[in-house]
């Protein structure tokens, strides 16, 4: 469903399919719905609803995919009508966010927004749960789980909610642990950069670039999770961290937007911010001013001055010479590289020599 004009629902719909493919799914077919609002029943409407359920007749879909976030009402109508499970944007982000994390941290983040996002759609699964145990819920089931009075559906919500507790504490220590390594490094005058930029600018391909890390590095939607700290040298020999953090997405999850902020804090150590922008995009500025607002954000939340920023136009290899020409007008102070290619990375290695040389730092201890 949208309201918006084609383009956008297109633009909107071919970033859906490339989330889905990256949870492993092969995409089948799209059909898209015009309403001022969604339906309050099905989200999609009934006429539309039939047509879906012969589409997937024909072709032989086992799941439905919404772009949007459906409420449990709607996912369970829906599911009627097109007899295959539906679930919707948010769901398929939060899959994606749990299939690729690898960090303690990252994982438990994940986890937690999972949770927050099945609570309240836990009453029509718990419900239907006690209706197939044969009989009202609180009547069977659970002996010695429950507190006083409570129904199967209380108990499940009271689990997941000390859960959820557990979970953000561990995240709070793990949290401090990454800051006293932080200020470790700050302490040992390591210089840092951390890389920023819209999700598929090309930031861990950069970081191999500039170090040998064999960082995984994916033609996919959200391949870097956790934030990634390597050591790299200067053309003088210094050594400087590196830090690979999170890539930017359009219609993030609220759900996630608390695990992205954190792993984000990363950038409030950094002397330098790294801001990679894929070159090959046709309009960058829209990425490069949403990355800038949630950097300032974090920095402010965090009361950091913001470090200096760097930006890097990446992929100038695949660019068309207008684009990259018009780049150029527009973003006097960028430099211009292909990670690929290897195309202007010498140039770049030589501005983060220069930029740090000037930190006065004289000593160039290694992490632990
Ligand atoms: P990240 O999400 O910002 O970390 O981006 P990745 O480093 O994972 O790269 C995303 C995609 O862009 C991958 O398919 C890379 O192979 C590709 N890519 C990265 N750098 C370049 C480049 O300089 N030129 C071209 N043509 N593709 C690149």
């Amino acid at each position: 469903w949208t309201d918006g004009t084609a383009a956008q629902a297109e633009g909107s719909m071919s970033e859906l399919a490339a989330l889905a493919e990256t949870a492993g799914s092969e995409v089948l077919d799209a059909l898209v719905q015009r309403r001022d609002k969604p339906d309050a029943a099905t989200y999609i409407g009934s006429g539309k609803a039939n047509e879906l359920r012969e589409v997937i007749v024909a072709n032989g879909a086992d799941t439905v995919i919404c772009d949007g976030e459906l409420t449990p009402g709607q996912l369970t109508a829906l599911e009627k009508v097109v007899k295959v499970k539906v679930i919707d944007r948010t769901a398929l982000i939060l899959d994606i966010f749990a299939q690729h994390a690898t960090s303690r941290e990252g994982k438990a983040q994940v986890a937690l927004a999972q949770m927050e996002y099945m609570l309240p759609r836990l009453r029509g699964w718990g419900e239907s749960m006690s209706r197939q145990a044969g009989g009202r819920a609180g009547s069977n089931g659970g002996v010695g789980l429950r507190g006083p009075g409570e129904t199967k559906i209380e108990t499940d919500r009271r689990r997941i909610r000390e859960r959820m507790a557990k979970l953000r504490r561990e995240i709070k220590d793990m949290k401090k642990a990454r800051d006293t390594k932080r200020a470790r490094r700050v302490d040992n005058r390591v210089p840092s950069v951390a890389i920023v930029g819209y999700t598929n600018a090309g930031k861990s391909s950069l970081l191999n670039s500039l170090t040998d890390a064999g960082v995984l590095v994916q033609d996919a939607l959200f391949a870097t999770l956790d934030p990634t700290t390597r050591r790299a040298q200067l053309e003088d020999g210094r050594e400087y961290v590196l830090t690979d953090t999170v890539g930017f997405v359009r219609h993030l999850p609220t759900q996630l937007v608390e695990a992205f902020r954190s792993t984000l804090e990363e950038v409030t150590g950094a002397d330098l911010l790294l801001h990679v922008v894929d070159g090959a995009d046709p309009l960058p500025e829209e990425q490069i001013k949403a990355v800038r607002e949630v950097v300032t954000d974090v920095l402010r939340e965090t009361d950091t001055p913001a470090p200096q920023e760097l930006l890097v136009v990446n992929k100038i290899d695949a660019a068309d010479a207008l684009t990259l020409t018009q780049l150029r007008g527009l973003l006097p102070g960028a430099l211009f590289v292909s990670a690929h290619t290897g195309e202007g990375i010498d140039v770049l290695r030589a501005r983060l020599g220069e930029i740090l040389g000037r930190l006065d730092i004289e000593v160039s201890v290694l992490l632990p």
